[in-house]
């Protein structure tokens, strides 16, 4: 068999930015609207950092307002939850994104049922997750979205795959669950405690890998020819006695084997980013009674 198809996710992202970028200036231009995201950063974790970060710059680029907000790590709930209100309240802010995770004082629930459903960026409001289990439009989580962005690249129809999703976070395998399920996928969640993970993965057409473990995915998880996201970002220490990342798939082999696969760095992530501007101007126009742009 020859090698996977390489979903280049640095260059899909790019043109999905660019879509957004377009779609910007024509909402500036027709109607003086500049959807502007707000994020909050808790604490100095070094990759919420560079995440909040890369999304704050991604934004400005594509002609987006952006505002950015860096808290202390002991800041108290309310602080943070009044703080979300603020934004809540601006007319200027289409989007808050508060970025995970906080630190242990913060019951993220709290916060996010503080944010408005309506610029939940992230689509982890009850309400948004409701929606997207019963099929009706709402704010989609950026990175699922992502995985769906990238697989129909290869894969336009996924009626009738089987998918497996490993991992059951409420921010990533969940709704990447639900979003295949809406496709007309057959899905199975893999987590710590399923048994005989690689003969469940083995069924995968496409195999969404979300477990946050370096290189767990071996040749044999995966069936010939399926599509493998790899969602993970794990840092490791390599043979150069360097800091590298690398994803859940163990890449060199699973490429092998699969039919099409993201590499880690240059797949989900920066796709997750662009997704972010996607929901930002996409909030901007549900929020006001814009027809939204096809992005
Ligand atoms: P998480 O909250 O830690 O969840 C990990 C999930 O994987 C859990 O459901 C866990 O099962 C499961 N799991 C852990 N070890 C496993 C194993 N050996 N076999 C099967 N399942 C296992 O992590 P997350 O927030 O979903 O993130 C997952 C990964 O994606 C991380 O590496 C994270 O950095 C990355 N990520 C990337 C992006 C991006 O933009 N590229 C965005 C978000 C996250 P239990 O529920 O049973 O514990």
């Amino acid at each position: 068999m020859k090698g996977a198809v390489i979903i280049d996710g640095r260059a899909l992202a790019a043109a999905l930015r660019q879509r957004v970028a377009a779609a910007a200036a024509r909402l500036k231009e027709g109607a003086g609207i500049v959807p502007g995201l707000a994020t909050i950063l808790v604490g100095d974790d070094p990759a919420s950092l560079s995440y909040v970060r890369s999304k704050a710059c991604a934004a400005v680029e594509a002609g987006l307002a952006c505002f950015e907000q860096h808290l202390p790590a002991d800041t108290a709930e309310p602080a943070l939850v009044a703080e979300v209100r603020r934004l809540v309240a601006d007319e200027r802010v289409d989007a808050i994104l508060v970025q995970l995770p906080l630190p242990p004082q913060i019951d993220a629930d709290r916060v996010i049922a503080a944010i408005d459903p309506a610029k939940d960026v992230d689509g982890f409001h009850p309400l948004n997750v409701g929606r997207l289990w019963r099929g009706r439009p709402g704010l989609v989580p950026c990175t699922p979205q992502a995985c769906l962005r990238l697989i129909r690249t290869v894969r336009a129809d996924l009626a009738g795959a089987e998918a497996v999703v490993i991992g059951r976070s409420n921010i990533v395998g969940k709704p990447a669950a639900a979003l295949l399920l809406a496709a007309g996928c057959t899905v199975t969640l893999v987590h710590s405690q399923s048994r005989d993970k690689a003969a469940i993965c083995r069924r995968a057409d496409i195999l969404v890998a979300a477990a946050g473990r370096a290189r767990l995915v071996t040749q044999e998880w995966i069936k010939p020819g399926a599509i493998v996201i790899d969602v993970g970002i794990n840092p490791v220490i390599g043979m150069d006695g360097k800091r590298h990342i690398v994803g859940d798939v163990d890449y060199a082999a699973a490429r092998a084997v699969a039919g099409a696969i993201t590499p880690v760095p240059g797949g989900v992530g920066p796709m997750t980013i662009a997704c972010v501007l996607g929901n930002t101007l996409l909030a901007a126009c549900r929020r006001r009674g814009i027809a939204e742009p096809a992005l």
